[in-house]
């Protein structure tokens, strides 16, 4: 039976930096388990993999998550080498100071915005900007688009005419204002981690990457991590290893800990599961940004690639909020049959769309089992609008937008508001209730395992992602953020990955 040195389970935005970074040393035999498929090569990628705007029709575990009570939506999450950062938007954005100055407030003193920059900056190949806030030569190729489209332009000029400043470079860490979205997307390809960091690895020796194995539970012996069992399809199978690594994402890696006996007690004993240590932060705190749109009928015959579906953004505040980070309005433009009907459900005409998305919602959900069965979902609770001023700064945001998309600058794109309809943005009750039934989310869960100091009683991991009661086992990925960053969360995972791996290859546990 052979032992390896290092075993990561699974290969998503921080799996697949995680196993790549630790095969860098020739000696040390590295086990990447993915639930989902691998294509080796850029020649075996299917189509939806490839194209930054497909992103919710194949690759996907199928789970669905309650939004408010008696409401449910599909809630995508990649399941194929690459994960989530293989199927998503390809946006790719940094989380601000501020954000890291919270994380560092509730004990996790590592993870200030100066102690992740020289991560962020390592992960990236910014093609169009350099300096101290950029890196060059990084496997995630960044780039923005030269020209934006008329239509940005005008959403720009909006923007600026209500006193909002214009943003040349989003990743700054200063950068609240509209401009064009810094995406990892080259030569229209979406550049997953499976394709920025598994690709030139994958050729060593000492990296075995198993696809197609669904990972159950964690071996434990006397509070050690000694292996994982998984199902590679000829029923169970046990890998054994040195070090442990979870990087399941918000959703996989809880449900893994969960079925392996660590979690909150009664939790494990309803479930039937033996308790390994009592946990109560695993599946607690899961947070997402929501997101909702005011939908604009467009102008027929003006000049727009039907191909371009999200080039701008603003960053700004809502709801007299003192948080200048408070809300992204992202503008999206479907004027391609493709994206009207994948994004729109084909209404007939071209659609503009402007989405107010909170940054720092206050309301927090949960994650838990609904069996030990490894191929039955979990049940995502998202509990939105649990906390009033979620629903309040949704609705002023969604003001905020209408307003916006109502400016002379964009008269000639936007026809006329299409939804929701004037009585409803007159009415608080109404946009309320609108909100609650429309609203969806950036499928940026995070916080379900999250990282803090021993005395805080849901704190699952501490601040290197060692599980807290297990030795050997640690946690690298969306799961471990303490709070959710104000953009959306891939290339977060990804600094996280580097920066964990950077520890377990220093550590010699
Ligand atoms: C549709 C969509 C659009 C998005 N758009 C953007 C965007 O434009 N920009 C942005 O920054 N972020 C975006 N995101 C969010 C971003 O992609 C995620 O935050 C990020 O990829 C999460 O990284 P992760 O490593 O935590 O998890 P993942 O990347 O999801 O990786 C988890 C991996 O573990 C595997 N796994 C899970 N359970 C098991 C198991 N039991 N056994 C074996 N393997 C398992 C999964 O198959 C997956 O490969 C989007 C996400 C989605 C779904």
């Amino acid at each position: 039976m052979k032992q390896y040195d290092e075993i990561i389970v699974g290969a998503g935005s921080a799996g697949a930096v995680v196993a790549a970074r630790l095969s860098q040393a020739p000696e040390r035999q590295v086990l990447l388990l993915e639930a989902g498929p691998d294509y080796p090569s850029v020649e075996e990628l299917p189509g939806d993999l490839r194209d930054p705007w497909i992103s919710l029709v194949a690759h996907d575990w199928g789970f669905a998550a309650t939004a408010t009570p008696g409401r449910q939506f599909p809630y995508p999450r990649g399941k194929v080498t690459g994960g989530s950062s293989a199927v998503n938007n390809a946006a790719a954005t940094r989380g601000l100071p501020p954000d890291f100055a919270r994380w560092v407030e509730l004990g996790n003193t590592e993870w200030s915005f100066e102690q992740v920059l020289p991560w962020y900056r390592k992960l990236e190949h910014d093609a169009d900007r350099d300096g101290d806030f950029h890196g060059k030569g990084g496997p995630i190729w960044i780039e923005r688009p030269h020209r934006v489209q008329p239509l940005s332009r005008a959403f720009i000029d909006a923007a600026v005419a209500i006193g909002c400043a214009e943003v040349d470079d989003l990743n700054a860490p200063t950068a609240i204002g509209a401009g064009a979205v810094p995406h990892n997307v080259r030569d229209g390809i979406r550049q997953s981690t499976a394709l920025a960091y598994l690709l030139a690895a994958r050729s060593r020796p000492n990296l075995t990457v198993r696809s197609r194995c669904l990972v159950n539970r964690i071996l434990i012996e006397r509070n050690k991590a000694v292996g994982v069992e998984a199902d590679a399809g000829a029923g169970g199978e046990k890998f054994f290893g040195r070090r442990i690594t979870l990087c399941a994402g918000a959703i996989g890696s809880p449900a893994i800990l969960m079925r392996s006996g660590i979690g909150a007690h009664a939790e494990l004993e309803r479930l039937g599961i033996g308790v390994a240590v009592d946990l109560p932060g695993v599946g607690a705190n899961l947070i997402d940004h929501p997101v909702i749109m005011v939908v604009a009928r467009a102008k027929t015959g003006v000049e727009h690639d039907p191909d371009v579906f999200w080039e701008v953004t603003l960053r700004g505040n809502a709801g007299g909020s003192a948080r200048p980070h408070e809300m992204m309005f992202p503008l999206l433009s479907a004027y391609g049959e493709k994206i009207l009907r994948d994004y729109f459900a084909a209404p007939g005409y071209p659609v503009i769309a402007l989405c107010p998305a909170l940054q720092q919602p206050r309301s927090r959900g949960t994650l838990t089992l609904t069996s030990a069965d490894p191929r039955l979902a979990p049940k995502i609770d998202l509990n939105m609008f649990s906390h009033p001023d979620d629903l309040r700064l949704v609705a002023e945001g969604m003001h905020i937008a209408r307003s916006l998309l109502l400016r002379p600058e964009l008269a000639g794109y936007v026809d006329r508001i299409a939804a929701p309809d004037a009585p409803t943005f007159s009415s608080r009750e109404r946009l309320a209730d609108y909100i609650r039934a429309n609203c969806y989310t950036g499928y940026h869960p995070v916080g379900t395992c999250r990282m803090g100091p021993e005395c805080e009683r849901g704190a699952v991991v501490d601040q290197h992602g060692r599980v807290r009661g297990i030795s050997q086992l640690r946690a690298a990925d969306a799961s471990i953020m303490p709070n959710i960053v104000s953009a959306p969360t891939n290339l977060t995972c990804i600094m996280i990955g580097e920066r964990i791996a950077d520890w377990l290859c220093e550590e010699q546990d």
